[in-house]
């Protein structure tokens, strides 16, 4: 059994749900189906998601919604409208989304949560309508229903593990076809919690875990993931295959293909992802797969870089003789909510680089006075506008001079690298620079492997 999901894009429209119906029916083994919600049509498009966070905002400051339930509403009817669906079918959905604002939640979050949650609903519960108009046997499955269970974190959930043992028992006939809406699950306390943003592939991967499936097929607009970022590369190699943790590594710094967090369920249940495109389902797409069955056949798989890092630096003697001095670092951050992405540290020098979109200017200045007040360093820095490039491969584990060719062209464009760390994970070398340069650093070192 496999289980498909496909992306917003690959649901934008009545045209787009045609292709994603052409690809679930011509293999009987694709039995479970996650949708997001309607994605752009248009690079001008509004996403479904976001009109509906219009509409919560419109809720919550008790202003008249009207105009974008319409234009949300409009999105279903228009894909209801291409497969000739009899409009009263549609009547539950247009109830479900009139009386979001009507239902009681604890506080905003979950209001927001659960309009969010919406987008993908509705969709699911469309697929489904249109799959029986067509004459499938297909059912809608709420998470509900299914028993997917998480944190009440209501837009920023992560899956519980008693999900799985509800999904041990859920049972389906072998020859339906079951419709499930992805991005959300329900809280201990029974309420809608959202996934992050794009979290669609995370109920898929749970969906693909917990029903024991053969392979988790994740449909979107791309033929297969690339090398490198197609925006800063021309025409970049596509990967065939790369291994969970080489895809974990690389999403983590800017490949947004997959989302990283979509890749935990994958591996505990040791199910390979095939991410394909839904225009181009003949094309292999790109195969992510555990360690054990991948051979490397290049030196490096990917070459990316992420641009909203800031780093925080500290120099003063005789630091490694202090105790505790990276300790109470931590704990001014950890006071503040502040996690840390990197640590390299020297004899007397620290570098902390932190995720620049976390933390607020007005927060940067008050832990960079909490830090002075209480370690007194001799220099302290805040580089803003740092950038980290992450090469990543299986294949450079066993290879000895790695390093210098990530380097060697690095220095013909007179690239500066304030900061290198490699050896915690021995199939990535991690590179700081500043954020004007990254495109460049990733061309030169894509450039430098993948040449011919
Ligand atoms: N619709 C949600 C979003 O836009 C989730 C998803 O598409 O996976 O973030």
């Amino acid at each position: 059994m496999k289980v498909v999901k496909f992306g917003g894009s690959s649901l934008a429209n009545g045209e787009a749900f045609q292709n994603a119906i052409n690809i679930i029916t011509a293999d009987p083994e694709r039995r479970v189906v996650v949708t997001s919600a309607p994605g752009k049509r248009f690079a001008t498009d509004t996403k479904v998601t976001d009109l509906l966070i219009s509409y919560a905002n419109k809720t919550i400051a008790n202003e008249d919604p009207t105009k974008v339930v319409d234009e949300i509403f409009g999105r279903y009817q228009a894909i209801g409208a291409y497969f000739d669906l009899p409009v009263e079918k549609l009547a539950p959905l247009k109830e479900r989304l009139l009386a979001l604002p009507e239902k009681k939640y604890p506080n905003n979050n979950y209001l927001l949560a659960t309009f969010k949650a919406h987008g993908e609903r509705l969709n699911a519960h469309l697929m489904a309508l249109i799959l029986q108009q067509l004459g499938y046997r297909a059912r809608f499955v709420t998470p509900e229903e299914a028993g997917i269970r998480v944190t009440g974190t209501p837009n920023n959930a992560c899956v519980l593990a008693e999900t799985y043992e509800n999904l041990s028992h859920f049972s389906f006939n072998k020859d339906e076809l079951l419709i499930f809406p992805g991005f959300y699950g329900i809280t201990l306390a029974g309420h809608i919690a959202t996934f992050s943003r794009g979290g669609s592939d995370i109920t898929g991967a749970i969906l693909a875990r917990g029903l024991h499936a053969s392979i988790y097929e994740n449909f979107t607009d791309v033929d297969a993931i690339y090398a490198a970022n197609p925006n800063v590369v021309d025409n970049p190699q596509p990967i065939a295959k790369m291994t969970y943790r080489e895809m974990r590594e690389l999403s983590y710094a800017g490949f947004s293909v997959f989302h990283d967090e979509a890749l935990i369920p994958a591996i505990e249940g040791n199910v390979p992802i095939n991410v394909k495109n839904t225009n181009n389902p003949e094309k292999p797409g790109t195969m992510i797969v555990p360690d054990k069955d991948f051979q490397p056949t290049d030196i490096i798989t990917g070459v990316v870089s992420g641009k909203h890092f800031a780093a925080l630096y500290l120099h003063k003697y005789l630091l490694n003789k202090q105790a505790g001095f990276t300790l109470r670092i931590l704990q001014i951050l950890a006071k503040h909510n502040i996690s840390y992405e990197h640590m390299p540290s020297g004899i007397d020098d620290i570098t902390i680089i932190l995720d620049r979109n976390a933390i607020d200017d007005q927060l940067v200045d008050v832990i960079c006075n909490e830090i002075q007040e209480e370690i007194n360093p001799d220099r302290l820095e805040w580089i803003d506008n740092y950038a980290i490039i992450m090469v990543v491969g299986e294949g450079m584990r066993n290879r000895v001079g790695v390093i210098n060719d990530i380097l060697m062209p690095l220095a013909e464009k007179n690239i500066a690298v304030p900061m290198i760390n490699q050896g915690a994970s021995r199939i990535t070398i991690m590179i700081g620079t500043y954020d004007i340069d990254a495109d460049e650093a990733v061309r030169a070192i894509y450039h430098r492997f993948f040449a011919n």
